[in-house]
Formats: structure tokens, C-alpha cells, sequence
């Protein structure tokens, strides 16, 4: 089942990549209907003959899977003996229970070569030293992604991990690396890190970032604000990465930084609406994936949460493949505010932008009525009297509505940000019902 070529399909005329995803559908739905417990019974309780889904267009008859299905019925995705298991790798759980993703020996090959194709794609070359600034356990499937893709490029790879500024920047100044795989906002506490210890960061050997599990841009592809403070204080290159566990996949920007490119030889990407009904180029839709080549836990028309736009005009790279925008918001994350709707990205971009904030967490509960209400937990540059009236104001100018605001201190944020065995910086605590 491994789907390796040597010219990614990504860049071939539509009709190659159409030949081969139909091919790899009928290769799949065998397979399932074979090996997996959940759909061999999807298959019966909807009366489906695999074998009237010949085209992309005929997945429509099929019912989407959804993140439910997998929480509740995770080990009946399974669909291989547990012998043949190498990694479990698990979600976050950050929008309920985790799930647990098994990858063989096959998967593990198929993500190494996702990823070769991602850094190649964020002209990454074997003369690259990446310096990876997240966690390689915990489960976390992406650090050993990451890993295993740039060893499979042949550049040099600096273990870090996360957090710890001090450390970074003595290690980019001793190993000279020339590329950092980093979470944006950690990447602004690096530079004011810098600055507050006098690093010339532009003399430095780093020219470019793979930015990873939050956004850089706006939908348009312009720099949102933390692309831009980024960018102002450091002469790099971002180049920004969507994944999840579940899709064992990765949409990451080439050169031209217009969205995530689709890796078709790894997955059938569809984008929906409330309807199932495919959207238009442009518009907001949900990622909706079908993972071609995975052998543990193969996943038909799941639906991610992501809310995206897309783009299917060839791009400046030679790349004929789909383009993915940043992450409009994950669909079970959308606020209800008093009337109006509001997303995380939209939030922690005016977050980002206001001068007055160092860092921030955004919690969102139920009120006695049942309704969205926002609390905001606020590390302040510096607290007056007039920074909270400032803040309150621009707030109350930009949502039109007020959020209940907390101010905390240093080690307080630190403490929220950081509550024990996470993998990346808390932003955002969803405590409705
Ligand atoms: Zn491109």
C-alpha cells in the first residue's frame, strides 16, 4: 500500500491525479470493507455496495465519519492485528477525549514520506539544519513527523524541544542552524528574548520557519498580525504547516506562501458544508479527508472540524494540487457572543495586536441561561489603570460586545498556559457544556 513516487503527484495534470485517487478509492473501500469493524457495519446499515463507488463524485454516497464515531468507537477502526502495530499516537483531546491513532510499519513509512514532501515543499534541502522546538513524545505524532521527514531529505536535525528561550538562542548561536520548526507565538518570545539580551537576531544562521498549530495568516494569505510582528523583527522566511493526527497528512506552504498545498497521493480532500455539499473555491467549509495508503486506522470521509477556504488555481511553485487557507476556526470552537460569531484565529489576532498584552488565554462557559460567554485571562506589558481602560475600549471597539477580563501575573500565566502533559501552549480553555 505504500504510494511513493518519484514526482510527487502534486505536481501532475488534474486527470493523472484523478486516475490514481479512483484507483486508490476502490483499493480502499476493499480494504475496509475487509478489514475495519466500523465500516464493514457503516457498509450494512447504510446498504452500500462498495463497488457502485467507482468516481471521486460517487463518495458522495457514502456518510461521512465524524470525530464521535472515532472517541466512540475508536478500537473498531482498527484494521490490522495489534502485533503489527509500531506507534500509538494520540489527539490532544483538546475538543474531548483523545483518540488514540495506531500506526504500523507502513504508516510510519507513509508519514516519513509526508513529510519529506512537506519540507521539500517549504524549500527544505539536504544543506538544512532544522532546529525542532516541540516535543518528540507525549504521543504527539507530529514531532516524530517532522523527524523522520527531514531525516529522509538528509538535512541535520537540533532535538530542542520546547519552551526554554535561553537555551534556543545559545544553541542557534553554537550549532548555526538554518531553519527552526517552531509554534508562532513562541517564535515572537524568542525575538523578545533577543532583544532583551541584545542577540542580533538578523545576524543570525536562521532564514526560515515552518510555523506550526496556529495561524500566521489572514484567509487571503496576507500576514496576520503575529505573521507581521514576527516578520518586522526578523528578516525569515514562515512558512505556515496544517495537520492533524487523524489525517497523518500535512498541508504546508510552498515559496509563495498562498495556503497548504494537498498531497493527493495521501489523501482525498473534500471541503463541505453543514449539507455534505461541496463548497466553492473561496468559501468556508469543513476539511473533510479520505486517507489513501494508511494500513492501521485509514480514515473514509472524515470530517476534521477544520472550517478552511481553498484554492484551486495552479500556483507560482509548478504545484497543480489544491491549496488549503489557514484555519478560519475549528467548527466546535465557534463562539456564540451575544449575537455575533466569533472564531479563536479572529480573537487571538486582535489579541496579537494589541501592544498592551504580552500573552493571553481565552476561556469560553455557559452562563446561567446557557449562553457563550468570554473570559479573558490577560498578561499585561505593564498594569495601570489606564492599559485596562485602553485594552477594555479597543475590545469593545473591535467585538462590539465586552468580554469579562482577568489580569495575571507572570508565573499565573505560565501555570494556565502549561497545566501538566500538554504538547503545545494553551490559548484557549472551553469549558461549556
Ligand atoms: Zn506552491
Amino acid at each position: 500500500m505504500i504510494t511513493q513516487h518519484p514526482k510527487p503527484l502534486a505536481h501532475q495534470p488534474q486527470h493523472e491525479v484523478v486516475k490514481y485517487q479512483e484507483q486508490k478509492l476502490q483499493e480502499l473501500l476493499a480494504y475496509l470493507s475487509q478489514n475495519s469493524p466500523f465500516y464493514k457495519d457503516l457498509f450494512a446499515a447504510h446498504q452500500i455496495d462498495i463497488n457502485q463507488v467507482k468516481t471521486l463524485d460517487d463518495l458522495r454516497l457514502i456518510p461521512t465519519t465524524t470525530k464521535e464515531d472515532l472517541q466512540k468507537r475508536n478500537d473498531d477502526f482498527l484494521c490490522v492485528d495489534k502485533g503489527r502495530i509500531i506507534e500509538y499516537s494520540s489527539t490532544s483531546g483538546t475538543l474531548g477525549s483523545p483518540v488514540t491513532i495506531a500506526l504500523t510499519e507502513i504508516d510510519l513509512e507513509r508519514l516519513a514520506y509526508n513529510e519529506y514532501n512537506s519540507f521539500t515543499c517549504a524549500d527544505g534541502s539536504a544543506a538544512d539544519l532544522y532546529q525542532l522546538m516541540l516535543t518528540l513524545d507525549r504521543q504527539f505524532m507530529a514531532g516524530m513527523a517532522y523527524y523522520s521527514g527531514i531525516r529522509k531529505i538528509g538535512a541535520g536535525i537540533i532535538r530542542l524541544g520546547p519552551g526554554v528561550p535561553s537555551l534556543q538562542w545559545e544553541t542557534i548561536l553554537r550549532l548555526k542552524p538554518t531553519a527552526i520548526v517552531a509554534v508562532p507565538s513562541f517564535i515572537l518570545k524568542l525575538i523578545y528574548f533577543a532583544q532583551e539580551h541584545d542577540i542580533d537576531i538578523n545576524t543570525s544562521s536562521v532564514k526560515k520557519a515552518v510555523c506550526i498549530g496556529e495561524n500566521i495568516r489572514n484567509t487571503d494569505f496576507s500576514l496576520n498580525i503575529l505573521g507581521q510582528k514576527i516578520t518586522e523583527a526578523w528578516d525569515i522566511r514562515l512558512y505556515s504547516t496544517y495537520a492533524s493526527t487523524e489525517m497523518q497528512t500535512a498541508f504546508t506552504e510552498c515559496g509563495e506562501g498562498r495556503g497548504g498545498h494537498h498531497q493527493p497521493e495521501l489523501l482525498i480532500v473534500e471541503v463541505l458544508d453543514e449539507h455534505n455539499n461541496p463548497v466553492a473555491p473561496g468559501e468556508s467549509g469543513e476539511v473533510t479527508i479520505t486517507t489513501l495508503g494508511v494500513e492501521g486506522m485509514p480514515l473514509l470521509r472524515y470530517k476534521t472540524g477544520d472550517i478552511c477556504h481553498y484554492f484551486d488555481e495552479p500556483c507560482g511553485c509548478g504545484r497543480t494540487s489544491i491549496r488549503l487557507s489557514s484555519i478560519v476556526g475549528r467548527k466546535k470552537q465557534m463562539i456564540k457572543f451575544k449575537g455575533t460569531t466569533l472564531y479563536p484565529p479572529a480573537l487571538f489576532d486582535l489579541l496579537n495586536g494589541m501592544e498592551e498584552i504580552k500573552d493571553f488565554v481565552a476561556e469560553v462557559y455557559s452562563n446561567e441561561i446557557g449562553m457563550d460567554e468570554v473570559l479573558l485571562h490577560l498578561l499585561p506589558v505593564n498594569y495601570t489603570d489606564e492599559c485596562d481602560r485602553k485594552i477594555r475600549a479597543n475590545l469593545q471597539a473591535r467585538l462590539r460586545v465586552s468580554p469579562h477580563i482577568t489580569y495575571l501575573k507572570h508565573d499565573e500565566m505560565q501555570k494556565l498556559q502549561f497545566p501538566e502533559a500538554v504538547r503545545k501552549p494553551v490559548k484557549f480553555i472551553d469549558k461549556r457544556k
